[in-house]
């Protein structure tokens, strides 16, 4: 039976039980490909952080997460590994156009994810992407029908919606929004209520921030769907 199941699931996506948070000591305890685990070594990242640790199964699992943590404390792992995982288990290539986007406050923020997401997904056969208004319109558009996950400032994105022809985020597996406090704090809730009217229902969400005011409940509910709720806090 073992060697029918190693060929029925090849090892690099054969599915873990179901792991506690205080189980995971390392990220190799986790249902995770070994691209994502080479990746993850490459870059000298071996083992979790907490909000990591309490998150990662979930955003695995598919489940909406509203996660808090204060800054500092990991959360871009938290919600890159999933966006690698499932797009690695659906098979998907560049040719299938964009199927996750991240959705940072500032150029910079986005900027350092894009970084990281090119280190540990560098084995990964997806295509990544910046879309922050650092080129014209049109060049941005031209790239995004072959970038699997985009990266991209509040008002860069909803200026495609608007003035993109044919842009659809139809594909979208995964949204991620992350530092949201930042984000509603300059102003952009309006643009966000107008891109997230603009995405597919059917997806999975990660919402992270460092504080929950009431603005990020607010995106929350209009946001996730059934969240689990992670939030980390300072030891000491
Ligand atoms: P946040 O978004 O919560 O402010 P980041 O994701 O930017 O935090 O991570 C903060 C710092 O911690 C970064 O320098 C990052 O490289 C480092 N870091 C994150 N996760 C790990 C880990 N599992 N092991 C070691 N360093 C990590
Ligand atoms: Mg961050």
């Amino acid at each position: 039976i073992e060697a029918l199941n190693a060929r029925l699931w090849p090892s690099f996506d054969q599915p873990k039980e179901d792991i506690a948070p205080a189980d995971i000591k390392a990220f190799t305890d986790l249902p995770i490909s070994k691209k994502t685990l080479e990746g993850l070594k490459a870059n000298n990242f071996t083992k979790p952080t907490d909000i990591q640790r309490e998150s990662l199964m979930f955003g695995l699992k598919g489940h909406d997460i509203l996660g808090a943590a204060k800054t500092g404390s990991g959360k871009t792992l938290a919600f890159l590994i999933p966006i690698l995982e499932t797009l690695f288990k659906q098979r998907f290539t560049p040719s299938f156009g964009m199927a996750a986007l991240v959705i940072s406050p500032t150029r910079e923020l986005a900027y350092q994810s894009f970084d990281v997401l090119k280190k540990i997904g560098k084995l990964h056969e997806l295509s990544f992407g910046l879309v922050t208004g650092g080129m014209s319109l049109k060049e941005e558009a031209k790239k995004m029908n072959s970038t699997n996950v985009v990266i991209c400032t509040p008002g860069r994105l909803l200026q495609h919606f608007e003035q993109t022809p044919n842009f659809t985020a139809d594909e979208l597996k995964i949204l991620v929004l992350d530092e949201a406090d930042k984000i509603l704090h300059m102003g952009f809730a309006n643009t966000m209520n107008a891109i997230i009217e603009a995405l597919p229902r059917q997806r999975q969400t990660l919402l992270f921030s460092a504080t929950q005011t009431k603005s990020v409940k607010d995106l929350a509910r209009l946001s996730l769907k059934k969240p689990i709720y992670v939030s980390v806090h300072e030891k000491a």
